[in-house]
């Protein structure tokens, strides 16, 4: 009998010209062949007498084959074959173009079925055109392109549907039934089909019920790995320690009393979960997500005060030495009133930087190694940095009681690897863990691809914001927008320019890709640095930013953008993270359409920052509908999340992922729009998981759980 792991080599019927087409779509095992699934079923269920046939029906008809003939038609190489068909009720004709071989198939006297449209000829009279066929030896043996739901696969040179279902067909009967490794309550509770009949589902389904149930399977397959993989994480970081960091209410009120304004609800409500969760010896391990200017860095540095009261030491990381800059700026302003006993001193050390605040409202530069000095006996309770802070051997070099709490701004996730490099040997603890994210990510991504971090979302922005005046703007009017850059400049404001290309002649980028694949001109930086500069605002100082550029240029062009030397910055989307302009007040966007939705809104989170009225302009010179409409929901958004979402479900979880994510197998990518499978997956995951963490009694799960890691590179 057959097994998953066979070579297709094995089967009968596959030749080496097929194996090697097949390997191209790295299909090398039975299992491979039957993980090609079918996109989509033509149905010819239904069986028609000949007589009651009508034209413009897909019918499947069991006849003989009366007479075949072939002739040359009046275009001169081409060959038109003809069958006549007939069953008890009458007789057609069937005719196919090009394909003379089939005279010698087509048997006078043999059974078979065809199935096709049925369509009307110049001389009124119906016949079959290009029906599928098949030859009918043994009725047992059940039809695979005739007769029912036939199934169609993605299309690859020389591996036609019909080739594909002659061997699956062939392979599923004589399949031994592969291993059941979902635990059998998890298959009932969801009614959801057991292997064997789940492949014979998506191939063959004798309705179209089992390619819906069979489609549920697969799909529940990954994100049920997925679940269990987070899970499993969560709870092995659960049992690490860290320190206990308590939380005096009435001390905190009376420092929240102190800001320079009120903290909003979800604020409060994400310290509180913050609260909860660093006082207990497990470590935290939760992202905390707003859009731009909701007040993260707040909720982060009240943290770490807490941690500071406690005695620990925080490590705040930012992506950038700008962004690091900032947020130490921030501090210091945030922590002005607090009780000088309690003021931690708050260090920033970049790799060009190193400067330390303290309580007593002096800031002063000092170099490198005496700020490590510093750090290493324990006077400093706040160290603000890029990544690299934590790189290497750092965290038995935290004085006081050492490291307790690292931010880090803008990255999602922090691997248990990363994670390990923290841990204290000599002190026996890692620290507790907050991320903090502008990236709306849409709630079933959030459960599964982050499932293993707990998520607290600030969800509203700080009363008084100005709104940020957002239109779309079509070629004609280009124009105007250049009028508007140049009142805005001579007012003192800065602009932002963004395109979606680097280099005219790069390859635009397929997350970009829009439906209508109508050819139109994509801005790229480099050239409309030059036009700008040179031609638009020759008298203005432009500058270029783009991800081709060395890290240190970058930083650079940032500080002078930021600084205000620069007026105009032309760039790619690399602005989106986390920069920090309050003077910035116009964001000019090129082909925006390109772009998508929750990409939009976060780049124009870079504006409206400061007290001046912003304008984003989105440029485009699509005159489709859809995408005007698409463009417009986010001049009406309230909120990323909701745009997230949209985006998801209108684009599809690979483009909103982008190129990084393509680990993940595509069914779990695109069960990720089906809400409801995505928490039945979750609870199944917990349910196994609560029995027997080791997975001890579900060995097959076991092995199949490594696989899947290995696969989407998890570790
Ligand atoms: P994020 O980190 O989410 O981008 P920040 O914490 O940097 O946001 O806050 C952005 C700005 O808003 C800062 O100047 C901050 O002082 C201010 N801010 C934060 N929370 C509030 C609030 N509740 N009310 C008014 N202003 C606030
Ligand atoms: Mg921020």
């Amino acid at each position: 009998m057959l097994t998953l792991a066979t070579p297709l080599a094995q089967i009968r019927g596959i030749g080496p010209s097929v194996l090697s087409k097949l390997k191209n779509l790295e299909i090398f095992t039975v299992g491979d062949l039957l993980w090609h699934f079918p996109f989509r079923y033509e149905d010819f269920s239904k069986v028609y007498n000949i007589a009651e046939l009508e034209p413009g029906q897909q019918a499947t008809i069991k006849g003989i084959v009366e007479n075949v003939s072939v002739r040359r038609a009046w275009q001169r190489k081409m060959y038109v074959t003809e069958a006549i068909i007939s069953d008890d009720t009458g007789s057609i004709r069937a005719v196919w173009f090009n394909q003379p071989y089939l005279k010698n198939i087509l048997v006078t006297g043999r059974h078979a079925n065809f199935a096709g449209k049925v369509s009307f000829s110049d001389d009124q009279e119906i016949y079959l055109s290009h029906p599928t066929f098949e030859m009918i030896q043994n009725e047992e043996e059940g039809t695979r392109h005739t007769g029912r739901l036939v199934p169609i696969y993605p299309e690859t040179r020389g591996v036609t549907s019909k080739m594909l279902r002659t061997y699956i067909q062939q392979i599923l009967l004589g399949l031994k039934r592969p291993a059941e490794w979902i635990p059998e309550d998890i298959l009932e509770t969801l009614s959801l089909p057991e292997i064997k009949s789940a492949l014979q589902g998506a191939h063959f389904p004798e309705h179209i019920d089992d390619a819906y149930l069979a489609k549920r399977r697969f799909a529940f397959e990954d994100l049920f790995l997925l679940q269990i993989w987070n899970l499993s994480q969560k709870l092995k970081l659960a049992e690490q320690k860290a320190p206990a960091l308590a939380t005096d209410i009435e001390w905190l009120k009376s420092n929240l009393t102190e800001l320079p304004f009120e903290l909003t609800q979800t604020q409060k409500r994400s310290l509180w979960e913050i609260v909860k969760d660093i006082g207990e010896e497990r470590p935290m391990n939760r992202l905390l997500q707003g859009d731009v200017g909701s007040g993260k860095t707040v909720i982060a540095a009240l943290s770490a005060l807490i941690a500071h009261k406690n005695g620990y030491v925080t490590a705040f990381m930012a992506p950038t030495e700008v962004l690091a800059k900032q947020h130490f700026e921030t501090l210091k302003k945030l922590f002005k009133n607090v009780d000088h006993a309690d003021q931690p001193a708050v260090a920033l050390l970049t790799g060009s930087e190193a400067k330390i605040f303290y309580e007593n409202d002096l800031e002063s530069d000092t170099t490198k190694s005496a700020l490590t000095q510093k750090i290493k006996k324990g006077e400093v309770g706040i160290v603000i940095g890029t990544h690299a802070l934590i790189s290497e051997k750092t965290s038995a070099s935290f004085g006081g009681k050492g490291l307790g709490l690292v931010i880090i701004d803008e990255q999602h996730r922090f691997g248990v690897k990363q994670r390990a490099k923290l841990a204290d040997p000599k002190r026996g603890f890692i620290p507790h863990f907050l991320s903090m994210s502008a990236t709306p990510i849409p709630r079933t991504v959030m459960l599964t691809i982050f499932g293993d971090l707990d998520v607290s979302v600030i969800s509203e922005l700080p009363a008084g914001r100005k709104k940020i005046i957002t239109e779309i703007v079509p070629p004609e009017k280009r124009p105007s927008t250049y009028k508007l850059i140049r009142e805005k400049i001579k007012e003192g404001r800065q602009a932002f320019v963004v395109c979606p290309r680097i280099d005219p002649s790069e390859e635009e980028p397929a997350a970009a890709r829009e439906k209508t694949r109508k050819k139109i001109e994509l801005k790229s930086v480099k050239e409309e640095y030059e036009k700008l500069s040179k031609t638009i605002f020759p008298d203005l100082k432009v500058a270029m930013l783009h991800g081709q550029m060395k890290p240190k240029e970058k930083e650079q062009i940032m500080k002078d953008f930021h600084s205000g030397k620069t007026q105009i910055l032309v760039s790619t989307s690399v602005i989106e993270v986390g920069v920090d302009v309050p003077n910035a007040a116009i964001m000019m966007i090129e082909g925006s359409d390109r772009f998508g939705l929750a990409q939009l809104y976060q780049l124009r989170g870079r504006i409206g920052r400061g007290e001046h009225e912003s304008f984003c302009l989105l440029l485009t010179d699509s005159e489709n509908e859809e995408t005007h409409a698409r463009l417009k929901a986010i001049t009406e958004a309230q909120n990323g999340f909701e745009l997230a979402e949209r985006d998801l479900q209108l684009r599809g979880p690979g483009q909103f992922m982008g190129e990084e994510q393509t680990g993940f197998p595509d069914i779990a990518m695109q069960s990720l729009q089906n809400v409801e499978l995505v928490k039945s997956s979750r609870e199944a995951a917990a349910k196994v998981l609560t029995a027997d963490r080791s997975l001890a009694t579900h060995p097959l799960l076991a092995e199949k759980l490594d696989e899947f890691i290995k696969k989407i590179h998890a570790e």
